[in-house]
Order: C-alpha cells, then sequence, then structure tokens
C-alpha cells in the first residue's frame, strides 16, 4: 500500500489507490441488515455461485470527500442523498434495502480512518482531489436460478482521486452514439445497478478510439432525445435558460445534477427546466456540460452526431457553466456559505 506521503497529488487521476481500511456490514434473511466494522482493505472471498455474479444483483454508489481550506476539515457532500438513492436502488433489485444509519456509520467511518487519503485543500490537477468514497451492495448468497439472494454485503471503500478526465476542467469532444441505447423506460436506467455498466464500454471504448472522451446516449424509444454522457447527466444553456432531461425512468437521478439546478437557479439566475431534449435542439445551444461526482462539471466543447461535427462557445468554457462549476466546487470545499445543508463533516 502506498504510504500517502509518497502521493503526488498533481499526478493522480482517476483510478484505484488502495487505503487503510473498508467497512463491510452483513444481512442474513432472518436477522436483517447489521451494523458493520472497518477491516483492512484486501480481497473478499465469495461463494462462486454468489447472486450478484451470476444475475447481477448488486447497486454501487459514489461520493467525495473534501478537505476544507480552514483548519483541515475534512466533509462528505450530501451523503443522505447517496444512503436514500441506493435504497431505492435495493427496492428495484429485490434486495432488503440498507438503513441510512448503516450507510451513514459506514461512509463516515472510512472517510475518518482513512482522512490522511483525502488530498490536501484543492490541490490536484485543477484542483478536483478528493477522496473517493465506493459503497456497494452485492448479493452474496448462493443461487442456481434467477432469484434474489438469502444473503447481502454491504461494503464500502474509498480511493483518493484527481480529476475523472485528463485535463480536468476542460471542454471535451462527444459523441452521439447512434447505435447504442444505455436504458429503456421499465428497466434499471434510474438506479445505480452494476449491470447498466458493463454495456457501456464498448461504445466508451469505440468513441475513445474515434478521439472522444464519452458517448452521449438517445432515447431508446425516439432514437431523438438526449438522455446522458456516458455516466453522468447532461445539461445545456441557451439564453437564461438552462434544460436537462427530465426524471422519467432513464435517467439516473444525480446528486451533482440536482445540486446545479439549485445552482443555476439560486446563484446564476437562470430559468431551469427539466424535460424532454431533443438533438437537435441541444446542437444549437450556447453552452453544454456534464455532471457527476466523478466529473464534478464536464464542459462540452463538441458533439458529434451523424459524422458532424458541432461546437459550443467555440469550444471554450462558457460562462455559465464557469459559474456553476465554482460556485459548486465551493461549497464543497467550504469556500463559501452552504445555505442547503449539503455540507456533512466527519
Ligand atoms: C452516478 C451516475 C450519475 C451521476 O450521479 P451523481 O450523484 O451526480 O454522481 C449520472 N448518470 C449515471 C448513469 C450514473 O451512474
Amino acid at each position: 500500500m502506498l504510504d500517502p506521503k509518497d502521493i503526488n497529488w498533481d499526478e493522480i487521476g482517476f483510478s484505484l489507490i488502495p487505503t487503510n481500511s473498508m467497512y463491510v456490514a452483513r444481512c442474513q434473511d432472518e436477522k436483517g441488515w447489521q451494523k458493520g466494522e472497518l477491516e483492512p482493505f484486501g480481497d473478499i472471498t465469495l461463494s462462486p455461485s454468489a447472486s450478484v455474479l451470476h444475475y447481477g444483483q448488486g447497486l454501487f454508489e459514489g461520493l467525495k470527500a473534501y478537505r476544507h481550506h480552514e483548519n483541515e476539515k475534512i466533509a462528505l457532500f450530501r451523503p443522505k442523498d447517496n444512503a436514500q438513492r441506493m435504497i431505492r436502488g435495493c427496492k428495484r433489485l429485490c434486495i432488503p434495502p440498507i438503513p441510512e444509519e448503516i450507510f451513514i456509520d459506514g461512509v463516515e467511518k472510512v472517510a475518518r480512518a482513512n482522512k490522511d487519503f483525502v488530498p490536501p485543500y484543492k490541490k490536484g490537477a485543477k484542483a478536483q482531489g478528493a477522496l473517493y468514497i465506493r459503497p456497494a451492495v452485492w448479493g452474496t448468497g448462493p443461487v442456481l436460478g434467477v432469484a434474489p439472494s438469502s444473503r447481502y454485503a454491504f461494503i464500502v471503500f474509498c480511493s483518493p482521486v484527481g480529476p475523472y478526465f485528463k485535463k480536468g476542467f476542460a471542454p471535451i469532444k462527444l459523441k452521439i452514439s447512434t447505435e447504442n441505447h444505455r436504458a429503456a423506460l421499465g428497466g434499471t436506467g434510474d438506479v445505480k445497478a452494476i449491470g447498466n455498466y458493463a454495456c457501456s464500454m464498448l461504445p466508451g471504448q469505440n468513441a475513445k478510439k474515434d478521439g472522444y472522451s464519452e458517448v452521449i446516449y438517445l432515447d431508446a424509444k425516439h432514437d431523438k432525445y438526449v438522455e446522458e454522457v456516458g455516466a453522468a447527466n447532461f445539461f445545456c444553456i441557451k439564453g437564461n435558460t438552462l434544460a436537462t432531461p427530465s426524471l422519467d425512468g432513464t435517467i439516473l437521478p444525480g446528486i451533482t445534477r440536482r445540486s446545479i439546478l439549485q445552482i443555476a437557479k439560486d446563484v446564476c439566475g437562470l430559468q431551469v427546466e427539466e424535460r424532454k431534449i431533443e438533438v437537435d435542439e441541444v446542437l444549437k445551444a450556447d453552452e453544454a456540460f456534464a455532471s457527476g461526482t466523478a466529473a464534478v462539471v464536464a464542459p462540452i466543447g463538441s458533439i458529434c452526431y451523424n459524422d458532424k461535427e458541432y461546437t459550443f462557445n467555440n469550444f471554450e468554457v462558457g460562462k455559465y457553466t464557469q459559474k456553476i462549476y465554482d460556485t459548486l466546487l465551493n461549497i464543497q470545499h467550504g469556500v463559501i456559505e452552504d445555505k442547503y445543508g449539503w455540507i456533512y463533516p466527519v
């Protein structure tokens, strides 16, 4: 394991750097969820017939701990929202819902136990250094036929991270997928089910081969409404209106998304709209960006659609995108007042 003192915070990107400890809680049919404990970070043992391995009965979450500029305080960002989202996902996948107290106990303990791995205040390329915390819940009991497991594990581990996209906060090139979809109505696109992600690897890989950072997915029914950017939410701005796809069942309800809607309204004075957005409208926008815990706010410089390139704001960061990013990052780092109760000191 790397000693945190040896980490070059300016160099790290978004890949796993193992830390001291992880949290493990378990659930057995009759007993229900029991509070977990910290264990050294390391391999786990699992039945080869665990339901998570065969049928994808599992969910994950992602949140960050930030170091604040004063007194080195460490704080999580809206962890209860992650807990509630995991509870919703559990219900969809027939997993006994992990109680919010156990979820919070896990992320709090992991953040505290690994506090030396939280990057220094606004360090790391483009100030995006943070401790990324990954809670996950898995069906661990043996199954043969497709059926819910009798046993579950809730695991929380963490890794220091830098920017998700190599260049940090800089415009990215995207491509609209005309072959694949991410989610369909009635499916699991609105929860962080592990099974939603392996199928995004091929379109993502193909886009990268062609020089794009990520794929934009359109809706599976009409092939005309923009849904998400890889595993991030999509926004576009025209005049003084900011729009993002409404949560109609195929969009993952991002916590960054929800925070941005609030900031756009309160701080930027933008009109905000949650609705269906046609691709033709997107291509004419003044600014566009993607959002998520990992990528924070990623300005979109251009979008390729049917072999044609559409550029936004001369491939420069737009003024509203900049303002939203600065405000969000400054709330997360305790630089500006958190009027919303989003900050959760640990
Ligand atoms: C996790 C995720 C997001 C972003 O959610 P945040 O809570 O903002 O991190 C968006 N889309 C998909 C598909 C995701 O998995």
